[in-house]
């Protein structure tokens, strides 16, 4: 008989997946029902009023996207989006620039304002971004950038999107559930997420919200959405009060994101944000006594995203090394560098469940090994001993 897949237990410190709560876990060995089964119909419109509830928006049209969130990314542009409009696309970061790549494929025009990686966007960058482009339909900024840990302060430049009268996109796949999110009170249009973030359940599964302005533009479209399976209005025929089959909803992961939603709100959002902010500000302290640094200011670091350049290593050393000996010593996944960032630095997540107090500190003790046998000099057990007086 051939051996089940055994998967090895990682504490996961990266930039996503995240750990899952054992609650989540169990949810996905439920016995399996149909997609009309009215127990899963019951089950959805649960996911839809807890999403709402995180997601802070009494937004009618708001569920999960099958797919991870880059199918949240996709649904929300090709949808808002036909050939000849204007998208102005702030890039300071990997999933910027691929918000202009979609734009380009939905043959809309694309504005990409670029802005230096680990920047944020600013309320003086959307307020030049305008002055100079006549008409944008629409407005996208990444929330969270992933890649860079930079976090764009959206409450501060919100107000400018909308005297544009633009609709405004916002990408919350890493923010949403570690910090605060505020679609109404924002005036955010449309919004996509990711479950495998602060979230802590597996990906894939997209949150998304759509606003009024945003599903009037919708109902106002010249022709229908290119992609068949990412088209709102069939999907929200079974997502809403007409049920009707569009695709088989993968059943599971409504399950998992169920259970993380109530996972999250027996914690409380507040609750939660402070764990997220607590931690990375013991991380923080930890790993700057090690000799990283961050590549964010300190008021645009996001807690759930830690970016920092590595001290120097000695020679024969190199950061990728590093990684695989926390992996295969310690069991702990962290992340390397994108794009421009490649082998420069890391990217240390404390996502969801990810963020807690022991694991910040368990990762910082391995650090600490693995950094004096790569030259690194400090005092031993500064970083724990910076970690426990931050936090
Ligand atoms: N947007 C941001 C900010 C992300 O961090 C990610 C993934 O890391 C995505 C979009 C794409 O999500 P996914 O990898 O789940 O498709």
């Amino acid at each position: 008989m051939t051996q089940p897949f055994v998967a090895p237990r990682r504490l996961l410190l990266g930039p996503g997946p995240s750990d899952v709560h054992p609650r989540v876990l169990g949810a996905l060995s439920q016995p399996l029902v149909g997609h009309l089964d009215p127990a899963f119909l019951a089950l959805m419109d649960e996911v839809k009023r807890r999403l709402r509830s995180v997601f802070r928006t009494a937004n009618e049209l708001t569920f999960a996207v099958s797919g991870t969130g880059s199918a949240g990314m996709e649904t929300c542009l090709v949808n808002l989006l036909e050939e000849g409009d204007e998208a102005i696309v702030f890039v300071n970061g990997e999933f910027g620039r691929r918000m202009c790549d979609i734009v380009e494929r939905c043959r809309a025009r694309v504005v990409a304002i670029e802005i230096p990686w680990g920047r944020a966007v600013e309320r003086e960058d959307v307020e030049r971004a305008l002055r100079k482009t006549s008409h944008p339909k629409l407005v996208a900024i990444v929330h969270a950038e992933t890649s860079t840990g930079a976090q764009s302060p959206i409450a501060d430049l919100a107000p400018a999107i909308a005297r544009s009268g633009a609709l405004f996109v916002l990408d919350a796949v890493t923010s949403l559930g570690g910090c605060p999110v505020e679609i109404d009170a924002w005036g955010v249009d449309a919004c996509y997420s990711g479950t495998q973030k602060c979230l802590s359940c597996p990906p894939g599964l997209s949150p998304v919200t759509f606003g009024p302005r945003a599903l009037e533009a919708i109902r106002r479209r010249k022709r229908k959405v290119q992609s068949w399976y990412l088209d709102v209005s069939m999907i929200e025929k079974y997502w809403g009060a007409e049920r009707v089959y569009h695709h088989t909803a993968p059943i599971s992961m409504n399950y998992a994101l169920a259970e993380a939603l109530r996972v999250v709100e027996e914690e409380g959002l507040e609750k939660r944000f402070e764990r997220h902010r607590q931690n990375h500000l013991a991380f923080a302290a930890g790993a700057e006594a090690l000799g990283f640094r961050f590549v964010v200011e300190p008021a645009r670091r996001l807690w759930m995203l830690n970016s920092v350049y590595l001290p120097r290593l000695a020679d024969g050393h190199d950061e990728a090394k590093l990684r695989r000996r926390l992996l295969d010593d310690y069991s702990i996944e962290i992340g390397g560098g994108l794009g421009a960032f490649k082998g420069k630095i890391w990217r240390v997540g404390l996502m969801g469940e990810s963020s807690r107090r022991e694991k910040v500190l368990r990762l910082l003790e391995a650090l600490e090994t693995i950094l004096r046998d790569a030259g690194v000099e400090f005092r031993p057990g500064s970083a724990v001993a910076a970690a426990e007086a931050a936090a």
